[in-house]
């Protein structure tokens, strides 16, 4: 099987439907399908799709680790520093979760992962990020705590 690139897959021709699609598509696939496949395994695999995507796209500073965020419209982060190799990122408008109903389950693995990805990136490290807070838990932002090591 041939392995895709950003470089492959970056050119649309779509001169009536344009290069948006509903996000309500992007959610039957991502919450839906996805789970529905994937089961029990779901959060792991799409944790570590998210973090390869991430070190694909990459990003060189914390700056354009949230431009990528915002221009890929995952969602407009918050980076709070705790302390060294220690990061909490707010998820504002998330992709996946923001205006979800109340489950008390935590499923933004993909988005964890993709930030995780990109703040490898930023800082030439590991980085593990670990979901804390989200829409379907009862907030009105998604959160991910984030250690580098
Ligand atoms: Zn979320």
């Amino acid at each position: 099987m041939k392995e895709y690139t950003f470089d492959d897959i970056k050119t649309i021709v779509r001169p009536r439907l344009g290069e948006e699609v509903p996000l309500t598509l992007f959610r039957i696939l991502r919450i839906i399908g996805m789970r529905s496949l994937l089961g029990e395994s779901s959060g792991q695999t799409l944790y570590m799709m998210g973090k390869s995507v991430g070190t694909m796209i990459g990003a060189a500073t914390v700056e354009e680790f949230r431009e990528k965020i915002i221009e890929l419209k995952i969602g407009i982060p918050e980076v709070e520093f705790i302390e060294e190799d220690h990061v909490i990122v707010k998820l504002y408008e998330c992709i996946t979760c923001a205006g979800f109903v109340y489950t008390g389950e935590l499923f933004c693995d993909m988005e964890s992962g993709i930030i995780a990805g990109l703040l490898e990136k930023v800082y030439g490290k590991k980085a593990k990020s670990t979901q804390t807070k989200s829409w379907s838990a009862g907030y009105n932002y998604c959160e991910f705590d984030i250690f580098l090591y």
